[in-house]
């Protein structure tokens, strides 16, 4: 094959479903080529603004994982890495009650914190969890997420650092989940919504 052909077969390959996840996923939303750029551009802005301070990245489980990962190696600053786990126990379209199931163990009080999450929708997660790590006086707290939705908004909120805003579908992969599966796929994709209506929800809670 001419390095031509390879290289428009490869483009063609990033931006359509692999064929192991066609049943599945319906299109791919963000290509792994778009959330490497863009991640790196985000890390930049992160790295400018914390510059001379010793920071704490604070990363919500599990849907962080891949855009943590990414995020972190293109920041060169002292930083320290906790986790909090954060999960809605709701069924059908809303989400329920937050559940805490891991509390931070670094200290942040007089800290400059970084929160990170995979994706901004109600605003109901973030604005359990700022509260919470307001409570514990760091010096100052940064909000990072990979995507926003922000037509879903009911809490009055924003994010200080934003991937991409999407609008409202419902996207899995590169660390999102539909009952836990899709985390893998290296790209952000749209789920078919038969996934989710074969599993006796209309639409997933988050
Ligand atoms: P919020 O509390 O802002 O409504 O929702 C935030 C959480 O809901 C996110 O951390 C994420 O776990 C989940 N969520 C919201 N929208 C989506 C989506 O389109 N796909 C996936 N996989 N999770 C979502
Ligand atoms: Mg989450």
């Amino acid at each position: 094959m001419s390095p031509m052909r390879a290289r428009l077969k490869n483009a063609k390959l990033k931006t359509s479903v692999p064929p192991r996840w066609r049943k599945e996923v319906e299109r791919v939303l963000i290509t792994e080529a778009q959330l490497a750029r863009r991640v790196k551009t985000l890390a930049g802005e992160v790295e400018k603004d914390f510059r001379g301070r010793e920071m704490v990245i604070v990363s919500l489980l599990s849907g962080t994982v891949m855009f943590l990962a990414d995020l972190i190696r293109h920041l060169d600053l002292p930083l320290r890495l906790d986790f909090m786990g954060v999960s809605s126990y709701g069924s059908g379209t809303e989400s329920g009650e937050l559940v805490f199931t891991k509390e931070l163990r670094l200290e942040v009080h007089g800290r400059d914190v970084l929160l990170v999450d995979d994706i901004l929708d109600t605003g109901k997660t973030m604005s359990r969890v700022l509260p919470k790590i307001r409570a514990l006086k760091p010096r100052r707290i940064k909000t990072c997420v990979l995507l926003d939705k922000p037509a879903r908004r009911v809490e009055k909120i924003h994010a200080d650092y934003v991937g991409f805003a999407i609008p409202d579908l419902f996207v899995v992969g590169y660390g999102l989940d539909f009952a836990e599966r899709y985390r893998n796929l290296p790209f952000v994709g749209v789920l078919h919504p038969h996934i989710y209506q074969e599993s006796g929800k209309t639409k997933p809670a988050p």
